[in-house]
């Protein structure tokens, strides 16, 4: 029986590693169906994690987290979750992909989100070479310079305005001629001078050279003419899936409460509603999806845990 379970080893699974098992938890093992780091080591420049002066690409900056968490006693298994439940009494099962299932005493879920993409030529090639989907990481490189975003949701419209306060112009490109976002993020959208709409617009290709990204090419839906946008940095808002797969149920709930996007809904200690259950990073309601802030969740939840699993020891639960 484990006293903790961690799934997934990026920046939050990777924290709540180091504090649980330096806050003195035994049997800690964090799942991780790949090698640990997260979705950061695809970036190839992050300069705003504290205390570290330099430009650093993703891999560098993680590479010696899993070293320090396991010099404290936290194991890695490279496997994938399929579902945390809890059939009965106060254990909760963690079910794996090979078909087996591991027991814990309390499990924090830390399985991150994924932008979607929007399936445009040379997205995937430009990836991190000046297409970003991350306004907050990548905007600050851009500034006073002009870029492109594409999308028409609320996170689209938010990330235009936060670009416009860097970037010397925003092309806000959407396929159609509404938006889906807030009429009054629309509103304030419409009135910055700095933010330009290029409406019924249909991305078709990012190009560029070895340097990075050139500029955007869309095709317009009401005139079918193709038009240039020249601009260094493309930002692409389509869509963001959470990574809540492994709390869904054979019945189709979830385990604990998540909102109308998937994201799990915790308190400020990064507790679900499920006692027992602790949630950590970009899968969490109202995540700033930052290095930083999934670190400190994971901090958060491992401190949780710990409290958690005394109080099963002392009641002699489990
Ligand atoms: P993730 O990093 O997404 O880690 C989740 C982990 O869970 C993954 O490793 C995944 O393999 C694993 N996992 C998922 N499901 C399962 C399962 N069922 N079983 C086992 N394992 C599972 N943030 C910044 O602060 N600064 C930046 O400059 C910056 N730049 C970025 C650039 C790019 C290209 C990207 C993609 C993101 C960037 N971010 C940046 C955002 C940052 O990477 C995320 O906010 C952060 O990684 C979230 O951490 P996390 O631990 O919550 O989730
Ligand atoms: P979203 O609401 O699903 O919007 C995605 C946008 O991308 C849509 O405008 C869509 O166009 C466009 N799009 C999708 N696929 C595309 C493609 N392949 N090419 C070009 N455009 C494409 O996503 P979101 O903005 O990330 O928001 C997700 C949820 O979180 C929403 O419910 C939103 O309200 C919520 N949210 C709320 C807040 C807030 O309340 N402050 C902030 C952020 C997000 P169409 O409109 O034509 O489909």
């Amino acid at each position: 029986m484990l006293d903790l379970a961690i799934i997934g080893g990026g920046p939050a699974g990777l924290t709540a590693g180091l504090y649980a098992t330096r806050g003195g938890l035994e049997n800690v093992v964090m799942y991780e169906k790949g090698m640990p780091g997260g979705q950061i080591t695809q970036s190839s420049e992050v300069e705003n994690y504290p205390g570290i002066t330099e430009v650093v690409t993703g891999m560098e900056l993680m590479q010696d987290w899993p070293e320090q968490c396991m010099r404290f006693g936290l194991k890695h298994d490279m496997a994938e979750v399929v579902r945390v439940s809890r059939p009965e009494g106060p254990c909760f099962k963690v079910s794996l992909g090979d078909g087996s299932v591991i027991t814990a005493k309390s499990v924090i879920v830390a399985t991150g989100s994924t932008p979607k993409r929007a399936g445009f030529k040379g997205e995937d090639e430009f990836f991190g070479r000046g297409v970003s989907t991350c306004a907050t990481c990548d905007g600050f490189f851009y500034r006073d310079k002009e870029v492109a975003v594409i999308g028409g949701g609320d996170t689209a419209l938010e990330e235009a305005l936060f670009l416009a306060n860097i970037c010397s112009k925003v092309y806000l490109v959407h396929r159609r001629d509404e938006f889906r976002a807030a009429p009054s993020t629309v509103k304030r959208v419409e009135e910055n001078g700095k933010i330009e709409l290029v409406l019924n617009a249909v991305p078709e290709e990012v190009y560029g050279d070895n340097m990075g990204v050139q500029g955007l090419k869309v095709k317009k839906r009401d005139s079918a003419e193709t038009v240039d946008i020249p601009v260094p940095g493309v930002f692409v808002f389509v869509g963001n899936i959470v990574n809540n797969d492994v709390l869904k149920q054979e019945d189709g709930s979830f385990l604990c409460e998540v909102n109308e996007w998937g994201e799990v809904v915790v308190d400020l200690a990064m507790r679900t509603s499920e006692e027992g259950l602790f949630a950590a990073g970009d899968v969490r309601i109202m995540a700033p999806k930052q290095v930083v802030c999934a670190a400190g969740d994971g901090a958060n939840a491992a401190i949780g845990a710990i409290a958690y699993v005394e109080h099963l020891k002392r009641e002699n639960i489990c």
